[in-house]
């Protein structure tokens, strides 16, 4: 099939990519020329496992290509993917300026019937306002279908080329043929490909991602009250994960959510529930708890140096925020590192690919080579993104380049037993201190 993206970010360059990779002629369509360019010359702009592979190979092999150019990119396509931001605005509803742009530019450029798909995360109704946008200038059919994404940063590729399921919101007959022959590849071992109207789909989006946003916020509040009560929140995690009503994923306590999804999509269902006039009392019970639990080893730490951080030299590990990506979208790393910085610490960092972005935001502070780099001298150490590498430290080497045995970790990577017998200082979450 011949395919448009427009929108080459974390979604549109792994939704335009994997298309190519199954066979499709694909051209993904940005904004951005500086990256564009960037892609032309075969370079990717993001980090996400896997992906490069298949990014050079579709490009060498020409099925893969990219433009600035919107009527360059949907030329001859038979479907065109919307993978545009939907930022929160002011009011915490999503901002559709990006998509019903792209829409309104859509109309006239039309030439054949096309299934134009909303592959963002977009708010109940947005469908119909993209075909009244498209309709107002178009002189062909169209149809617009809602497909929402999935795909979790960090596995996006395994993600999207074998997805658990694929949700698809259209009455057209028409479309669904079209998203089943696109999407039958992806779908081999019989995962399913649910159809429902379009508000449906929209919405099925936002129901997953705040549930999601719900267990995790959950498990952190019982993590806050293992603490109290002399419980581990490890032990009740597996006894609790077990029960396959429950599960075992999305139970691990710690720092709270992050990222471009969770926290915008609970705040948009929010807006939209108020909107309706339904006061939608858990997301907001979410909200909340997960701005607290963020920065919760603040006091901890501020406490055990006698209540100020000034002059302190702190390590930080991990800036992303989760492992196996460079997005720093949110992540509750850069919140930390600004309240210690503001509290006078000198703060000494290092993530295995997220320096970059954070140089931008954060020129002031230290940025080194190696984890253990961060160490060097530091009055302690926080963790705060849960990379594979930071499981298994060299304790050893650690004890001797810190200036004291002192460990905030706020994704519990070490056992309690292990930082007891090696004589540290650690403190994490939902789990008693060792002290
Ligand atoms: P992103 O910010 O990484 O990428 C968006 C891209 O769109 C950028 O490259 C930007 O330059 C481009 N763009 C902006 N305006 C444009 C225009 N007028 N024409 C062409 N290109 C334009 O965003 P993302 O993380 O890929 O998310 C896209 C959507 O998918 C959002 O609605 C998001 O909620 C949703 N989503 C994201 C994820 C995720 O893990 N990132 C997962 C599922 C769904």
């Amino acid at each position: 099939m011949k395919i448009a993206v427009v929108g080459t970010g974390y979604v549109g360059l792994v939704t335009g990519t994997c298309f190519a990779e199954t066979g499709n002629q694909v051209t993904c369509v940005d904004i951005d020329a500086n990256k564009v360019a960037r892609m032309q010359r075969g370079e990717i702009p993001i980090f996400e496992p896997g992906l490069e592979v298949l990014f050079v190979r579709n490009i060498a092999e020409e099925r893969l290509k990219f433009t600035t150019s919107l009527s360059e990119g949907i030329q001859d396509a038979e479907v065109i993917f919307l993978a545009l931001p939907t930022p929160p605005g002011e009011d915490g509803s999503a901002d559709l300026k990006y998509i019903l742009g792209v829409a309104q530019e859509l109309g006239p450029l039309l030439e054949d019937y096309v299934v134009v798909i909303d592959k963002s995360t977009v708010p109940v109704g947005t469908a119909e306002k993209v075909r009244e946008k498209i309709a107002q200038n178009a002189k062909v059919d169209f149809d617009v279908v809602s497909n929402p994404e999935f795909l979790r940063e960090g596995v996006a590729v395994e993600d999207f080329m074998k997805p658990d399921r694929v949700v698809v919101g259209t009455s057209s007959e028409n479309a669904k043929k079209v998203m089943e022959k696109l999407y039958s590849p992806l779908l081999r071992q019989g995962n399913p490909i649910i159809f429902m109207d379009e508000r449906s789909a929209e919405m099925t989006k936002y129901a997953a991602n705040s549930f999601l946003a719900m267990k995790i916020t959950f498990m952190n509040e019982i993590a806050n009250l293992c603490e109290r009560l002399g419980a581990n929140v490890d032990d009740v995690r597996k006894g609790i994960g077990t029960d396959s009503r429950i599960g075992k994923r999305f139970l691990f306590a710690g720092i709270g959510y992050g990222g471009s999804c969770f926290p915008k999509d609970v705040q948009a269902l929010a807006k939209t529930s108020q909107d309706y006039g339904y006061d939608f009392r858990t997301l907001h019970a979410v909200m909340a708890v997960n701005n607290d639990q963020k920065t919760k080893l603040i006091p901890a730490i501020t406490e055990y140096f006698g209540g100020s951080l000034s002059g302190k030299t702190i390590a930080v590990w991990g800036l992303a925020f989760k492992p196996y990506t460079d997005d720093i979208r949110e992540a509750p790393a850069l919140e930390n590192i600004r309240i210690l910085t503001a509290a006078g610490a000198n703060v000494a960092v290092y993530d295995p690919e997220a320096m970059d972005n954070v140089k931008q935001l954060l020129p002031d502070i230290t940025y080194c080579h190696t984890a253990y780099a961060a160490l060097d001298d530091a009055d302690a150490l926080m963790i705060f993104t849960e990379w594979p590498q930071f499981r298994t430290p060299d304790f050893d080497k650690m004890s001797k380049l810190l200036k004291a045995k002192v460990v905030f970790d706020g994704r519990n990577l070490y056992e309690i037993s292990t930082m007891r017998e090696l004589g540290f200082t650690y403190f994490s979450i939902g789990r008693e201190a060792v002290n």
